[in-house]
């Protein structure tokens, strides 16, 4: 019901509007699901290879009930043209952090996990869900609070309540790494500081830690198979892999037996082929993808998440072998594209600032790197929604999927970073942002 009270606040007002001490206005709404016809110029349905002429687009209450070329809408329904402009699926990111605002420096990290409260940064990550849903992403995966403890839990509990605007959610909670693997490190042994992730170790403490993330609304288990990134001298990327065998397998197996699913970070070659050897599910990163990984992920049928924005973002700050990495990263994903891996659009938003950098350029990255418009705006809609297990509610413009839609008024086709000028913004049938007109 409270979706639906967005949806006719927003549809009313035209912008955001925040449910004050007087929400209660929702209680008045009615239990006949809200029709709507949406009027698009042009449709990219996600599922066709060219777009549909003068589409009619209908939906009822949170879904699209049916998709056709031309047909006139029901009278009486709510009609919104965007006879003007492109449509296309919701936006998916799979690797975000809502919880964490750029971490150039290690230094950029450490001041927010020791001198921000948790509550603190869950209010950024309220924003941050806002920026994210006025952008186009109607759905996210986010790959770990760093630090925040379950506070992912409780924005993707609030924006599913329609307390706050944002993208629909599916959470990895803490993360782990063995101890002391990932930061904060290098503080004085007397003090006591907060952690980027879980500390798990042993084969028995994985699956406890496991069974306790998904106690606390995991819906994704990550790992960090590895760190430690230097190139060596046959130029392939390696690593230093973070956990033993039977702990990287222990953690996939319970997770799977739990019925969820594992993302492991995995930068260079040797964290990757172990995260493989483990059987997880997708791959973060993985700038050392060789051709023997590049043959082993396409052959496992394992989803890559490029997050190519970040690194373009962070190599500049960072130095060293970092700008060596998104060339690197580049040739693994155009060998990638030719061996048909699943890659999966995900920028690690949060790794850059929310503010600063659109997600969407993410898009563009692919295009640069090889892709056409049609199959990264795919990367971003179809493939992730196969990814999330959700392939049956959205990713498509088709009837029975949730009513996720985006627009925009140019034409993605031929200029991908249209995408980074999203007009129109519908969720499960409610409008968040409508500057057509
Ligand atoms: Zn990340």
């Amino acid at each position: 019901m409270r979706v639906k009270f967005w949806g006719s606040a927003v549809a009313a007002a035209g912008l955001f509007l925040f449910l004050g001490h007087g929400g209660q206005a929702q209680e008045k709404q009615t239990a006949a699901p809200k029709k709507i016809a949406v009027r698009a110029g042009r449709l990219i349905d996600g599922k066709g290879d060219s777009p549909i002429a003068n589409a009619l687009i209908l939906i009822e209450g949170e879904q699209i009930v049916s998709v056709t070329p031309g047909g006139a809408a029901p009278a009486g329904v709510e009609m919104i043209d965007l006879s003007k402009a492109t449509v296309l699926p919701g936006f998916v990111d799979t690797h975000t952090h809502l919880l964490l605002n750029g971490d150039i420096t290690s230094e950029d990290y450490d001041v927010q996990l020791l001198k921000q409260s948790i509550p603190y940064r869950a209010i950024l990550s309220a924003r941050n869900a806002r920026i994210a849903l006025e952008h186009g992403f109607t759905t996210m995966r986010d790959l770990e609070t760093e630090g925040a403890m379950y506070a992912d839990v409780d924005i993707k509990t609030a924006i599913a309540n329609g307390e706050v605007p944002g993208p629909r959610m599916q959470v990895a909670t803490r993360a782990m790494t063995p101890t002391g693997m990932y930061p904060l490190l290098g503080y004085s042994w007397e003090l006591q500081v907060p952690k980027g992730v879980q500390y798990v170790d042993g084969v028995d403490g994985a699956r406890k830690a496991v069974r306790e993330q998904v106690m606390y609304g995991a819906d994704w288990i990550k790992y960090y198979s590895d760190r430690r990134y230097h190139f060596e001298a046959d130029g392939v990327l390696h690593s230093m892999v973070n956990f033993t065998e039977e702990e990287a397998k222990a953690i996939v197996e319970e997770t799977h037996r739990l019925g969820k699913k594992v993302a492991a970070h995995a930068i260079g070659s040797d964290g990757i082929a172990a995260a493989l050897r483990a059987d997880v599910d997708s791959i973060e990163h993985g700038e050392g993808l060789t051709d023997a990984l590049i043959e082993e992920i396409a052959r496992k049928g394992v989803y890559w998440v490029p997050t190519i924005t970040v690194g373009a973002y962070v190599a500049p700050g960072r130095g060293g072998n970092w700008t060596k990495m998104v060339d690197l990263e580049k040739a693994a994903f155009q060998k990638a594209l030719k061996k048909n891996v699943k890659i999966a659009l995900g920028t690690d938003a949060g790794g850059f600032d929310w503010k600063e950098i659109n997600q969407a350029k993410e898009f563009a990255y692919y295009v640069d790197y090889g892709m056409t418009p049609m199959q990264a705006i795919r990367s971003g809609t179809v493939v992730p929604a196969e990814l999330l297990g959700w392939s049956d509610k959205m990713g498509t413009v088709a009837s029975g999927r949730w009513a996720d839609l985006v627009a925009v008024t140019g034409d993605p086709l031929k200029d991908i970073t249209e995408l980074q000028r999203v007009k129109f913004v519908m969720k499960a049938g409610a409008v968040y942002k409508n500057e057509i007109h």
